[in-house]
């Protein structure tokens, strides 16, 4: 199974995705959670990334294109992969189409996580609290001021994909704003019409 998690900063994907893995599986792959290794790390695309991460914007294409390419040829990808905030630009999700294709694969389905803006803010600056409240580390991409930088991008870059994938027919909507089990619920339900459809059209 190949699916893409799509939605704004904070809409609960990364929680969704932790599910999935225990459920079915397969690996997230989170480009945010490998550019922060990579960051951690001070490898070469962690330099270069940083500032840009820091400010809340974008990372090149190139350099995240290159990072899941690399990611989707390991082993533990051979069953599928759940990709958790990528692609999210127009050339990122080209990149994936050839990625796949090039590999004789396909993408399952993308799943929308529909959300309230408004309160997505809400929840960062409560993500933020509690993180710090059990002694963790606060993301700083997190402050309210970067955390509106992220949502722009979003709007600018990412949404234009919700048209891309409806038009290829790929495309599922989930209520992000119910809470943890209700989304995992909906997730699930898509997942097997999915799975059912898929095997209508094999057999
Ligand atoms: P995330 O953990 O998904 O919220 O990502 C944190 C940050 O990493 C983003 O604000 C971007 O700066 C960078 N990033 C993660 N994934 C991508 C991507 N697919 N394309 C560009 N930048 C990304």
């Amino acid at each position: 199974m190949r699916l893409i998690l799509l939605g704004p900063p904070g809409a609960g994907k990364g929680t969704q995705a932790l599910r999935l893995v225990g459920r079915h599986g397969i690996p997230q792959l989170s480009t945010g959670d490998m550019l922060r290794a990579a960051v951690q790390a001070g490898t070469e695309v962690g330099k270069r990334a940083k500032a840009v991460m820091d400010a809340g914007e974008l990372v090149s294409d190139a350099i995240v294109n290159a990072i899941v390419a690399e990611r989707i040829d390991q082993a533990d990808c051979a069953n599928g992969f759940i990709l958790d905030g990528y692609p999210r630009t127009l050339v990122q999700a080209d990149a994936v189409e050839e990625m796949l294709s090039d590999r004789g694969l396909e993408l399952d389905a993308v799943i929308e996580f529909v959300v309230d803006d408004k309160a997505l803010v809400g929840r960062i600056v409560k993500r933020a609290e509690e993180a710090k409240a059990a002694g963790l580390p606060v993301r700083k991409d997190d402050s309210p001021a970067v955390f509106e930088e992220r949502l722009r991008e979003y709007y600018k870059k990412t949404s234009p994909l919700i048209g891309y994938y409806y038009a290829k027919g790929k495309l599922r909507g989930v209520d992000g704003m119910a809470d943890i089990d209700a989304v995992t619920q909906q997730i699930e339900a898509v997942l097997r019409a999915t799975t059912r459809q898929v095997g209508q059209a094999a057999g």
